[in-house]
């Protein structure tokens, strides 16, 4: 009998022994931090003021470009990053919608509305939360939007007016919790860089001090990441949602002159456009808005180029009209009003547009050191995060096959 307590407490010392070897290592599990810079155009990287963003891209990999969605808005992109699906099939086709029945949204107001505007898709942190693995937002689009009945571990409503310094101490401090708390995934959001071009252009000075701005505040969240020995055992994927091309007053294709306004309804003017024609008045404005012009357009919305990969859900508009980069299609009436901006940055524009691609950095124990790949799809972000994560991915639009080469 003792014998056998002996033998028994001889197994135990050995299997204990084991687990100690087998435990997780510290890099088996890393943190995945998905970081969004609103309006960061690729080819900012190339201006020589983010040293910090070059050190991450010689420390890991950087993409020539990302391609984003269309349309090239904010809204549509953040969800395709973390659903891996086009605007068309996740269902926010725009920063402002026409649901047959849920009505109006917008995106100044989007943590008021209801879930079932964000429930054609799962997002990455639901789907996490689902497989186990705790989750934090520090912003993104949907974050702060209870879908299919979850919700990140740790979110913050959006305010604009949090600094990135509190948005960094925000995640900071998620990662500094006990290990039972700690989440694996986190998102952290800068807009910034979006504000300072739309405002004054792409190419403006207040641009590129917005762009040394965030980049300065990506070196504090790495040195941040190194004296928790986090920045070699996290890993790290910096995106943005599209890019910006510079916009005139004068380039505008004024929408009065092509259509009775009294005959539609403007579902967005600007950039992405969509109109319905009223009731009775479909064949006019047809004509009237598919006619071939200048500097603009129009597609029925089953009609648009197969590569937009657009036009099928219920919330597009019955016309869909794109101008040509740097023009806008507005009516006389907002044209007109006082505080019109005469030049700045836009987006929204066709993803084929080069002013409209969008930057990818990655960095960590899953990536190679050193590498640039060729541009690629922003849905093929989220086939990579849901492997990062150890998670299995949702039906996506993405292609596995561009990560693979990303990877250690
Ligand atoms: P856009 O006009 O497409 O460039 O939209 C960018 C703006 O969307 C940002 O400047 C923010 O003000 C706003 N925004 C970004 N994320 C959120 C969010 N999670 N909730 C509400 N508004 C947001
Ligand atoms: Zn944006
Ligand atoms: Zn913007």
């Amino acid at each position: 009998m003792k014998l056998a307590i002996r033998a028994a407490l001889a197994l135990l010392v050995l299997f204990l022994a084991a687990c100690a070897t087998h435990a997780p290592r510290p890099d088996s599990n890393p943190p995945l931090i998905l970081v969004s810079i609103d309006g960061f155009r690729a080819d900012y990287f190339e201006r020589g003021l983010s040293p910090n963003l070059k050190a991450i891209a010689d420390a890991g990999v950087h993409a020539a470009a990302m391609r984003p969605a269309f349309p090239t808005l904010t809204f549509p992109n953040h969800y395709t990053l973390v659903t891996g699906l086009y605007p068309d099939h996740h269902g926010i086709v725009n920063n402002t919608m026409v649901d047959p029945v849920l009505g109006n949204f917008t995106y100044k107001k989007s943590s008021e509305l209801s879930a079932r505007w964000w429930e054609g898709a799962e997002p990455l942190w639901v789907t996490a939360d689902k497989q186990g693995v705790r989750t934090a937002t520090m912003f993104w689009p949907g974050s702060d939007v209870e879908i299919r009945g979850h919700r990140p571990d740790y979110y913050l409503p959006f305010n604009g007016k949090m600094t990135a310094g509190q948005r960094i101490d925000q995640v900071l401090a998620w990662l500094d919790q006990p290990a039972a708390k700690r989440p694996r995934f986190l998102t952290l959001y800068f807009e910034q860089l979006d504000h300072e071009s739309h405002d004054h252009g792409p190419g403006s000075t207040e641009a590129d001090a917005a762009l040394r701005e965030v980049d300065a505040s990506i070196g504090h969240l790495v040195a941040e990441l190194e004296k928790r020995d986090l920045y070699k055992n996290a890993n790290l994927v910096i995106v943005s949602d599209h890019g910006m091309a510079e916009t005139d007053a004068e380039r505008t294709v004024i929408l009065d002159s092509i259509v009775d306004l009294r005959h539609i309804d403007l579902v967005t003017s600007g950039i992405a456009v969509g109109i319905n024609p009223k009731p009775g008045y479909e064949a006019e404005v047809e004509r009237a808005m598919l006619a071939p012009r200048g500097h603009m357009q129009c597609w029925r919305k089953g009609e648009l180029p197969a590569r937009l990969h657009y036009g099928t859900h219920p919330r597009i508009p019955a016309l869909v009209c794109v101008p040509e980069s740097g023009w806008l299609i507005e009516t006389q009436e907002f044209h007109s009003r006082p505080n019109h901006r005469m030049h700045g940055g836009e987006h929204g524009y066709d993803n084929d547009d080069p002013h409209m691609r969008a930057l990818f950095l990655a960095h960590g124990p899953a990536f190679k050191r050193g590498l640039s790949v060729p541009e690629f799809d922003n849905v093929d972000v989220y086939p990579l995060l849901a492997h990062l994560l150890d998670i299995r991915p949702e039906p996506n639009d993405g292609n596995p096959a561009t990560m693979r080469e990303m990877l250690q």
